[in-house]
């Protein structure tokens, strides 16, 4: 952890939750007890579909919303997709950008993620940047070289800090049960916080939270939790167990 940063755990929900699924909002908000609000921010990233009854279900939690992506535009034709001021307007926080399955399977570029990154903040939504390299990527040697590269082309220019949220995921981590080791995770996140000394100076890049992505579950959390740099997780498949999103979360206490 950075001990001056408050960490962040936040639940990607994915293409998963009907609205019998609130229940493990609601379920989450209950064990969000005074211990665990006074050490770590919570958020939810549903499906579009259930963000505005989501954030009903959790009015008085401190627990914030968010998307799973957004528009890169602000809004026009352009049928099925959702611009930040919508996710905002539902109550959102925060947004997903750059996801790796957006990158992957929607074909997603750095300068896209740029463009979704700052819609994002215009619409005083806080970004979730996603940032992680392939198994091939790993096993190359060009981890690093490659998530400095999305980075540079996915964080705005003039990016508010205080709003920004940078994940790093390795794509071969994500859903899979396979994790990085401690060791590799300290390195790719210290270097994840120097390039974004250079984008966006020092002062600032010391208060963005980076949070690790991949398969955090309560029996590894502790162990990613602990890595200096790392200011919290983003969660996918543990987020859908509310036992298990606040366990994840209590490893950050
Ligand atoms: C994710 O999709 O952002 C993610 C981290 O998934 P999982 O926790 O299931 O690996």
């Amino acid at each position: 952890m950075t001990r001056s940063i408050r960490p962040l755990v936040a639940g990607n929900w994915k293409m998963n939750g009907l609205k019998a699924d609130l229940a493990i909002a609601s379920e989450v908000a209950k064990g969000y007890d005074s211990e665990l609000k006074a050490a770590v921010d919570l958020a939810i990233c549903p499906p579009a579909t259930l963000l505005y009854p989501a954030t009903a279900a959790l009015i008085g939690s401190r627990i914030a919303t968010g998307g799973q992506d957004c528009a890169p535009q602000a809004s026009g034709a352009f049928t099925g997709d959702l611009s930040a001021q919508m996710l905002a307007d539902a109550g959102a926080g925060f947004v997903i950008v750059g996801h790796s399955e957006r990158r992957t399977l929607h074909g997603e570029s750095n300068a896209t993620v740029k463009a979704k990154a700052q819609a994002a903040q215009s619409a005083l939504l806080a970004p979730i940047v996603c940032v992680g390299e392939t198994q091939d990527e790993r096993q190359a040697g060009k981890a690093l070289a490659v998530v400095k590269r999305q980075l540079r082309g996915s964080v705005p220019d003039g990016a508010k800090p205080e709003t920004l949220v940078v994940a790093y995921e390795p794509v071969w981590a994500i859903g899979t049960g396979l994790t990085p080791t401690a060791a590799d995770v300290a390195e790719m996140h210290a270097a994840i916080r120097a390039e974004l000394s250079r984008l966006l100076g020092k002062q600032a890049a010391v208060g963005v939270r980076l949070l690790y992505g991949g398969s955090v579950k309560p029996s590894n959390a502790a162990e990613l939790m602990n890595v200096a740099n790392v200011d919290g997780a983003l969660v996918g498949g543990a987020s859908l167990k509310a036992a298990d999103f606040l366990a994840i979360a209590r490893a950050c206490g």
